[in-house]
Formats: C-alpha cells, structure tokens, sequence
C-alpha cells in the first residue's frame, strides 16, 4: 500500500537541493567557522551567507539573526531571555493554544514568581486583541502570541497584538515556527521584536533554527562560553546545518505564493471529501484564516484517541495534535481551549499538507479515511 504522508506540520523531507548545498560542509570544508585561518574562513563564509539567506526571507538584518537548535530552542530563548533581561518577576501574556515550547517555559517561570497569563481564543482559534488591551499591566515584560497554531492552522492578528504591545511599551514575541516557509513573513509588517523559525519545518535538517532579535531587543544570552552568535549563543556552529536552513528558506521564500496556493487547493479537496463522506465530521478552528496545509477534523466522538494507529495501519501518516506531546495521554491544549468536549477531542485528526503531496493522494486519502470513518465505533 503507498504510503500518504500528510504530517508536514511535524516535520518535511530534507530536499534534494539542500542536502546538496550542505553536502561540501558535511565531509569536504569541516573547519571551525571561529577559526581564522582558510577551512575555518569557508565555514564562517557560509555561515555569514546563510545568515544573509535567512534575514532576506522574513525582512529582517543579518545581524539580527541568531541560529539556535530550533523551534523549542528560539522559544525557550525569546522568554526566558526575556525574563532574565527583566531581573526581578514580572508578568508574561501569552495565549492558551502556544506551543508547549513556549508555555512551559512560562510555567517555569510562573513557580519562580512570575505572573503569566495565557489569553482565551475564540471558539474558531482567535485572541481578541481587545482581550490582549486588558491583560497589559505596568510590570508586563512580554507578550508572546504565536503566528500560526500548530494543530489548527489559525493565524493571528499578530500585527494588531504587536501594536498594542508596543503601546505598552512591551517587547513582542511571535514563534512563527508553522508560518515561516508557508506564509510571506515580513518582521516589519507585522512587528515583532522576537520571531521563533524551525529549519525542519521547509525542508532543512531536523535540529536547526532561528530567532530574529529586532536590534535593541532587550534579551540574556541563551548559552555562555563562547563569541558565537554575536557572544549569545555560545557553541561551535552547526555549519552544515546552518547552510541548510539557508538554502531552504531561500527556496521557501521564492514560492511560497505558488505553492500556498496549490497546497490549498488539495487541503480545500481533503476537507471536502472528508466533510461529505464521513456523515457528522466537522473541521476545527476558522475555515479560511488558516495555514493553507492545515486540516483538523473531527471524524467522528471517540471514547479514546485511536485515530493515529488506525490511519497509520491504512498508509497514512496523520497526527492528533503535536508531535512534541505524541506519547502523553493528555488531550490537546488547543482544541480545549476552542470548547471542544474530550470526546469530539479523541475523534479529531490533524492532516498537514505541503506541495510535495498530490490531488492523487488527497482522493486516495479520503476514499481510505471513508473506509476507516465506517468502522469506528
Ligand atoms: N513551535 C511550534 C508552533 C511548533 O509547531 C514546533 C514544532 O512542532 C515548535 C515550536 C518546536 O520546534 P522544534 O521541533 O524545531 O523544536
């Protein structure tokens, strides 16, 4: 049976013209890119190139482009940092559907005095930037609202929650780490200070990421030891790595209108047959203001989340939530927090599409999914 893989949100494929341009830095130019003399001189080069790369997709200077670990890295970085750089406790806004990247890090937080409050969304997956105007308080030291869900796909207002946060006078974090190479993103336009990439997630290698620091941006160094990344994020650099999310955003960037919109076409085309054919399925979160891959649905009330395996033994690879929180029984955050009952939880899959899948594998797809809908209990 072929194998459908629909969980791009998780992770891509490593593409052919990035492992091509990481290739000479795998084996051929290992030097050190700290190290001043040729070997070390091509690294750094490649480094710098890849630096210029990642800035030119999203807007921003080279020299507000720090490489991390990824995602969870750029995230923890963008709030502990934060705090750290406050000194003493203060308050963090964030909101109820962030990757637990992000809310665990304020949770840390929180049990050493910090207040944090995560903002409520709309039953489609929205904050309210009213609700946002609310929270602010004298001693709030971040705001970190995500740019686009992870399981439902919602993008926010993040230039209207930027806004208000500046007129606070309060530094802006986004994790735009499901954004970056399936929307335009402009640092500028939509006013962050702070903004989470994750090389992984278009098609560069897993353990590879970034975090834009608006120039002035107040934040702590992440690792000490070393003057890479400009003194704060000590560490030899992953040069290969780095060369990788640098050609894969470049490549991201060039197309994402085109791609955005075939991919939505074949996600419209999954939603559709699903919707049709499996009688009392229904999508969560908004319909339009979504990542033009994500689909969540409902297929059916469950007792208990079997969807995974049962898609998994028919060739598709789909997930319930976050791939990060794959192994905890724990209901997702984010569809509790849009007011679903546990049961229609249970029942609900995420599809993540990306425009290395086919209208072949959507039509295969629904037509496997009719046959699984028709079993469940
Ligand atoms: N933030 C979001 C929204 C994500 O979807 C993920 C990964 O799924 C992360 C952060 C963590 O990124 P990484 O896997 O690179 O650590």
């Amino acid at each position: 049976m072929k194998r459908i893989y629909f969980d791009n949100a998780s992770t891509t494929r490593l593409t052919e013209p990035v492992l091509e341009a990481m290739m000479p830095y795998l084996t051929g130019i290992h030097g050190n890119a700290m190290s001043a003399y040729l070997e070390g001189r091509a690294a750094r080069e490649a480094v710098e190139t890849a630096r210029i790369r990642v800035a030119r997709a999203i807007g921003a200077e080279p020299d507000e482009i720090r490489f991390t670990g990824g995602g969870t890295e750029s995230d923890n970085w963008a709030v502990l940092g934060t705090a750290a750089r406050a000194g003493t406790p203060g308050k963090i806004v964030t909101s109820a559907i962030e990757h637990h990247a992000v809310l665990r890090a304020c949770e840390f937080l929180a049990k050493r005095g910090w207040t944090i409050e995560a903002l409520p969304v709309s039953p489609d997956g929205f904050v309210d930037p009213e609700d946002l105007e609310r929270a602010i308080t004298g001693d709030t030291r971040l705001v970190s609202v995500m740019l686009a869900n992870n399981e439902i796909g919602t993008v926010q207002p993040v230039r209207a929650l930027a806004e208000i946060a500046h007129s606070h006078g309060v530094p802006f974090h986004t994790d735009a780490v499901q954004a970056v190479g399936a929307l335009r993103i402009d640092v500028k336009e939509l006013g962050a200070d702070l903004l989470s990439v994750s090389g992984h997630k278009f098609h560069a290698p897993k353990g590879v990421g970034a975090l834009y620091i608006r120039k002035g941006t107040g934040i702590q160094p992440l690792l000490r030891g070393g003057a890479q990344e400009g003194g704060l994020r000590a560490g030899t650099e992953n040069v290969p790595g780095i060369v990788g999310i640098g050609a894969a955003i470049e490549l991201a960037a060039g197309s994402v209108e085109e791609r955005a919109q075939r991919v939505r076409g074949m996600r419209d085309a999954l939603v559709r047959g699903i919707l049709e054919s499996v009688p009392g399925s229904f999508l969560n979160g908004s319909a339009d203001r979504r990542l033009p891959g994500n689909a969540n649905l409902c297929l059916r009330p469950l007792d208990s989340p079997t969807l995974v395996p049962l898609l998994d033994m028919r060739g598709i690879a789909a997930s319930n939530g976050s791939a990060c929180a794959a192994g905890s029984d724990e209901p997702s955050h984010v569809l509790k927090a849009l007011g679903i009952g546990i049961r229609e939880i249970n029942g609900s899959i995420r599809f993540t599409l990306n425009e290395e899948n086919t209208m072949e594998e959507v039509l295969e797809a629904v037509s496997r999914i009719r046959d699984i809908a028709s079993r469940l209990p």
